[in-house]
């Protein structure tokens, strides 16, 4: 008899994303010219990952104790303090009443949420376009995924949709957890404003007497975003502070291009010492019971980078010309995208865009066949310009129109 539970029996044998990039190295390593914007990793102009000097010699002079020892469950004391003053270095009240816990990137903090935030079977609550893994997530905790629709007639954010979804979830399970991720969304690229966190804020305030309601908000790229400061939205979320419950998933993997290290965290802000104290313990309790603790030497270069200024201005410097690479990639793909007609969302940075396409899965086929590999999803292809020389992009354009 086979013994695996009947749920887990329909499990996709590959992740749709790997999949198609293992497909487009494959071509290519057979001598085939192929684009690949599959993946989400930020590539050089010259086919190479790119790699923040800085943060490499950071996790190269990381002592050997420092890796082969445990750390501790919820991570070390310095890393937890680093990364809560990395989002609050500019509000020393949020940072007072912040907490936080290591997570192998920030999937984990995603994985965390999900399973503290939600009773069991409930859903959580995203935009119409999201990133597939918050899908599995969902599914490996048994817990469902809804969506609101994410743009309004005018391109911005749909917030009556939002505030319909979040009516309707209040009434049929009582709570609302609601996964944000900005800026520079995967996979539209959309930034919101500051005016569009402000309705979404007076949104979910509206709510906040019915039930408990959380926003999570998902940085994996917000040091990748055009706002001058990316700190600066944090400002208009503090009306939702002792109403509604406030998640950041923090992640190293782009910030510090260091993907495969697996540093991330959760931070919660908790105004309530009390209740700090008994999230502190939910948080560090999960750790315990999914992968007991993180990678020691992985928080300790991440402290490093955080916290030794000098370190993190060289970091930041060198962000920076990462971040005029793909500036320059974008501007050139707006050029070219929009006299041609092609349909996405207002589009200023970060690591991906999302072209909407009625049958999604054949048109990402056909470009498949002329080597440029796109990810279809429902009404749209996910491009991920991080990982195409700006010298293919007329070439993606050509296959997307
Ligand atoms: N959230 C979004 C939207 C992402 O695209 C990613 C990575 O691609 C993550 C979170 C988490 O990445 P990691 O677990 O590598 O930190």
């Amino acid at each position: 008899m086979f013994p695996l539970i009947p749920n887990r029996r329909n499990r996709p044998q590959n992740d749709l994303i790997f999949a198609l990039s293992e497909e487009a190295q494959r071509r290519k390593a057979a001598g085939e010219s192929i684009v690949n914007a599959t993946l989400g990793s930020l590539m050089t102009d010259e086919g190479k990952l790119a790699v923040l000097e800085t943060a490499a010699k950071a996790v190269h002079e990381v002592a050997r104790e420092e890796w082969a020892a445990y750390a501790p469950i919820s991570g070390s004391g310095p890393f937890l303090k680093a990364v809560v003053h990395d989002y609050f270095q500019n509000a020393p009240d949020l940072e007072a009443m912040s907490i936080a816990a290591a997570t192998p990137g920030g999937t984990g903090a995603l994985r965390h949420a999900v399973g503290n935030y939600l009773e069991p079977g409930q859903s959580l609550l995203t935009t119409g376009y999201f990133w597939g893994p918050y899908q599995t997530i969902c599914d490996e905790q048994n817990m469902k995924l809804e969506t609101f629709s994410m743009f309004a007639q005018d391109g911005t954010i749909d917030v009556s949709a939002l505030d319909a979804k979040v009516t309707e979830l209040l009434a049929r399970q009582g709570r609302v957890l609601l996964f944000l991720n900005d800026p520079c969304q995967n996979p539209t690229g959309y930034s919101m404003t500051r005016a569009e966190w402000k309705a979404v804020v007076t949104c979910l305030l509206a709510h906040a007497e019915k039930g408990p309601i959380t926003l999570l908000v998902d940085t994996a790229y917000y040091l990748y975003g055009s706002a001058a400061d990316p700190r600066a939205f944090i400002e208009e979320l503090r009306p939702l502070i002792g109403h509604v419950g406030l998640l950041f998933a923090w992640s190293a993997s782009k910030s510090f291009t260091h993907y495969g290290l697996r540093v991330g965290a959760l931070v919660a802000v908790v105004p309530d010492t009390k209740e700090r104290e008994i999230t502190a313990a939910a948080l560090s309790y999960s750790c315990r019971g999914t992968w007991s603790n993180c990678n020691r030497g992985g928080l300790s270069a991440v402290t490093k980078l955080l916290s030794d200024s000098t370190l993190a201005k060289a970091c930041d410097t060198e962000r920076r010309s990462l971040k005029q690479v793909l500036t320059s990639r974008v501007n050139l793909f707006n050029s070219l995208a929009r006299p041609k007609g092609l349909k996405y969302p207002r589009y200023e940075g970060g690591f991906f865009v999302t072209v909407f396409a009625d049958d999604a899965m054949a048109h990402a086929q056909v470009m498949r066949e002329k080597g440029v590999f796109v990810v279809p999803q429902k009404g749209a292809l996910r491009v991920a310009l991080c990982s195409v020389a700006e010298k293919d992009i007329p070439r993606l354009v050509d296959a997307l129109g």
